[in-house]
């Protein structure tokens, strides 16, 4: 009787070797760049206290209400899978002393999230980002270069028809006067607004702007600017990170409704949106959250930083069907004897770097060749009998048809100097 086959949860990939390359490439690319940029990895435990992301992305989001994959151990603490990076990044710098090492510390990440969201396209339960985080300045300069990074990013991998939505939410100050001339505003539409939104009126009417429905968008047309509430340090700081990105001649829109609702967000938030993207377009958030470290218990420390989804990145590049890097020599041996013959062949190719392959099916040599071909090498070799007997092999070129005897004992280093 056949076993009852145990599938993988909604929500979650398999990525098989077929898409492995481009995973690579596009990590490949994210590493390249933050070498670059002057940004060091970091790496941070798959799951964390539930109390960190409670207290450091905001209990009253969605993340944390709805999403979080939590649960209390056999000595019960309550840990959960980390639905975002950022803040495990600041634990770990807290922990880490690593603001008393040095005054500024630019890191980067490249990770798997766990979200309990409803699955779609571009949306999914596991899913990746790469991102960064750097801490120690608040000057405008250094939001100019994480914007500039993440841009470079995509360019270097090719995505092009990009969005780059800039806005600043000011100081805490300020946003608690916009709290209050936006609620003001709200007031007379309450009943008009949806379930979520009246919520959010409450909690956090800043969140209202994130609202999606046309309905809503059309009441907030006239809603107040945040800009209206920004001190002159807060105009002075968005108009500086403006023109510095003016003058790396990088192009973005502001868009006055792109806020956090979090209070240890401050100034500069943005937003990178692809139109090769459906419903699901964005792929990269950021800004800056001058309150966080303070907030997760460490000394006041300015930060900044975004989060790109790898998932969506890819669906935007479109599907490319490179699958890696094919064999270049495959081995076919025939007969017992010969075996040891192929394995150390192979072996002694594979120290010298070459992409070699065999068959382990022990297959006839007309099979054997036929997987040759499928398997793309540049060359075959033919190791059985007749060759063992005359101490020297046959080499097919498998593009030409061309065959060749080479010394058995000669072919590495003659393999060595094809170009395969
Ligand atoms: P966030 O951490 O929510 O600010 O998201 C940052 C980026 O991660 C988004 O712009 C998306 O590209 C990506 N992302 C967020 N949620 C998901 C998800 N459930 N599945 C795939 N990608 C996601």
């Amino acid at each position: 009787m056949t076993k009852e086959f145990i599938q993988s949860i909604k929500g979650t990939q398999d990525i098989l070797p077929d898409q492995s390359q481009r995973w690579q490439a596009l990590e490949t690319t994210i590493r390249n760049t933050m070498d670059t940029y002057g940004y060091r990895e970091i790496r941070t435990p798959t799951f964390e206290r539930t109390e960190l992301f409670a207290r450091g992305v905001g209990q009253e989001t969605d993340i944390v209400s709805k999403e979080m994959y939590s649960w209390t151990d056999q000595s019960g603490e309550n840990l959960t899978l980390k639905p975002e990076l950022t803040a495990p990044v600041v634990r770990s710098f807290i922990q880490n002393n690593l603001g008393g090492q040095s005054t500024i510390n630019k890191l980067y990440y490249i990770d798997a999230l766990f979200r309990r969201e409803r699955p779609q396209k571009g949306r999914y339960r596991q899913f990746h980002q790469f991102g960064i985080e750097s801490f120690g300045s608040e000057f405008p300069e250094m939001d100019a270069e994480v914007i500039a990074l993440a841009m470079s990013v995509f360019n270097d991998i090719g995505l092009t028809n990009l969005t780059l939505k800039l806005n600043s939410i000011g100081s805490p100050e300020c946003r608690s006067d916009f709290r209050n001339a936006l609620r003001d505003f709200l007031k007379p539409h309450f009943n008009d607004l949806s379930e979520t939104s009246q919520k959010r009126f409450e909690n956090n009417p800043l969140r209202v702007l994130d609202t999606k429905a046309p309905y809503e968008i059309e009441i907030l047309k006239d809603a107040p600017n945040i800009s209206d509430s920004w001190t002159g340090e807060d105009k002075a700081h968005f108009e500086e990170v403006c023109s510095l990105l003016d003058a790396m001649r990088i192009q973005y829109t502001i868009e006055s409704n792109l806020v956090r609702g979090l209070d240890y967000y401050t100034r500069t938030t943005f937003e990178i949106t692809s139109t090769a993207l459906g419903a699901q377009n964005a792929i990269c958030g950021g800004g800056r959250y001058d309150g966080l470290v303070e907030t997760l218990g460490g000394k006041p420390t300015p930060g900044i930083g975004f989060a790109a989804g790898m998932e969506r990145i890819l669906l935007a590049l479109g599907d490319d069907d490179s699958s890696g890097n094919s064999t270049q020599v495959y081995i076919i041996g025939l007969g017992d004897e010969a075996r040891p013959s192929v394995a150390k062949l192979a072996e002694d190719l594979r120290q010298n770097n070459i992409r070699t392959n065999f068959d382990p099916l022990r297959r006839s040599i007309k099979a054997q060749m036929r997987e040759a071909n499928k398997s793309g090498a540049t060359i075959a070799v033919i190791i059985g009998d007749k060759e063992l007997a005359s101490g020297q092999a046959e080499i097919k070129d498998l593009k030409t048809g061309d065959q060749e005897p080479v010394k058995i004992k000669a072919l590495v280093d003659h393999i060595n100097s094809l170009t395969l």
